[in-house]
């Protein structure tokens, strides 16, 4: 056998008996990629057979430096070595405070966002529980306005505001106080964009009670790469503050320079009343998250939101060191839309050759849309076949997802391209 034709052989039987035997039913990634993976260094996972994987996945968005980013992992090693505190709740500790001045004088007082921070427990679901809980105390409002297919993590009511019936039917009761309303393009152009809305805000028969806020995502990664345009984000920001609608953007995979700056939201020169990150916040693939909001909106009484994870000093130390070696200056995020635009290029080519298939994206957050959804599962294994990592989205999963590491070099993504071309040609053309 080749090495490619064993590698293709492989299922997900040939992972360790103890998967099977004892992790639940629930585990999703190693079905489909049955490999048991070891070392890691930026692009690049090998595992335990030696195999090289590039990865187009990136840990969901949470590894925008690489894997293992040497410039991240010397401050952590030292911290480490140094017995400096590990675990703190939320007390005030060295690492904390270097994070948190760091993070004001980097990211918050240039763009003149004048936030509070919250840590809310290290996910990113923790953060969009924490912003739905302060938007409803701040408003004294219960209901809140989701997207068609958005994705805000998987407790209830991160869930209630989530679109994938598959994911919403996991809760078992009912998910109630959110409505969604059709995000931009859900009907092609053919319906005016905040038509349907405006009406039932402004209708008193209309049957819907005044909104506490808004959740979005600029972009929607797990709902199959779905991109807002700029006058679609400005547009709903203008008709949440004619209505005081507080205005959450949910930027925990979007953040973190995915689309190029830092916010997502910048582009589109927004001001979110309050924001979500997680994922990429750490830099190091270390969970943290954090919530964002207007000073004025910090109505929390002390302790009213808390838990155990809230101090994970180590991923303190990354996500300082993260800021201060990518986000000094704006070279990071035109280097990361120039990488944007290449691989945009190259997936509108590979688009070109097979029926049915369509581009899209915005900065390092790339996708490939089939009409037919078996072909982009097809197209994922053909990669992983080949040595390339790559999820599907969406709700069908008729999209395949591309998030590499924003540090992948310009060969690296061009190799990777290549892998994609190859995979649609083998499966999808
Ligand atoms: C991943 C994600 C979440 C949930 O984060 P978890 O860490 O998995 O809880 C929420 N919102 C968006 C946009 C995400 O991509």
């Amino acid at each position: 056998m080749s090495p490619l034709d064993a590698l293709i052989a492989r299922s997900e039987s040939d992972l360790p008996e103890v998967y099977d035997h004892v992790e639940s039913e629930v585990r999703s990634y190693c079905r489909g990629w049955p490999a048991v993976m070891d070392v890691a260094e930026g692009s690049w996972i090998t595992d335990t057979d030696g195999n090289r994987y590039l990865d187009f996945f990136a840990g969901a968005g949470a590894l925008n430096y690489g894997h293992n980013n040497p410039l991240l992992k010397k401050p952590l090693l030292e911290y480490l070595s140094g017995n400096k505190i590990v675990h703190s709740l939320d007390m005030a500790t060295v690492a904390k405070t270097e994070f948190l001045r760091t993070f004001d004088e980097l990211i918050l007082t240039p763009r003149e966002l004048d936030y509070k921070v919250q840590f809310p427990g290290p996910t990113g679901a923790n953060a969009v529980e924490s912003a739905l809980k302060l938007a409803r105390k701040v408003t004294g409002r219960e209901s809140i306005i989701n997207f068609t297919n958005a994705f805000h993590g998987m407790t209830l009511g991160a869930l209630s505001v989530t679109g994938n019936s598959m994911k919403r039917a996991g809760a078992g009761i009912p998910l109630v106080h959110a409505t969604p309303m059709p995000y931009d393009n859900y009907f092609d152009g053919v319906t005016e964009d905040f038509h349907w809305f405006e009406r039932v805000l402004d209708d008193s028969g209309g049957g819907l009670n005044r909104p506490a806020a808004v959740i979005v995502e600029t972009v929607q990664g797990e709902g199959g790469v779905n991109v807002a345009r700029m006058e679609w984000l400005q547009a709903l920001e203008q008709l949440c503050r004619k209505r005081d609608i507080l205005l959450i953007v949910d930027d925990v995979q979007m953040g973190c320079g995915r689309t190029g700056p830092f916010f997502s939201f910048e582009e589109a020169g927004i001001k979110p009343d309050i924001v979500t990150l997680s994922k990429s916040i750490s830099g190091y693939g270390l969970p943290m998250a954090l919530t964002l909001f207007r000073r004025d909106l910090d109505v929390w009484s002390p302790g009213e939101h808390n838990g155990t994870f809230r101090g994970h000093n180590p991923a303190f130390v990354t996500a300082a060191a993260a800021l201060q070696t990518y986000w000094r200056d704006n070279q990071f995020a035109e280097e990361t839309k120039t990488k944007g635009k290449l691989v945009r290029e190259r997936l509108e080519a590979i688009a070109a050759t097979a029926n049915g298939v369509t581009a899209r994206g915005r900065g390092m957050v790339q996708g490939l849309k089939f009409e037919d959804a078996d072909a982009a599962s097809a197209v994922c294994r053909a990669a992983f076949d080949r040595g390339l990592l790559l999820e599907t989205s969406g709700p069908s999963d008729e999209v395949v997802k591309l998030l590499p590491p924003l540090t992948t070099s310009t060969d690296d993504l061009a190799a990777g391209l290549d892998i994609i071309a190859e995979s649609v040609a083998t499966s999808a053309a």
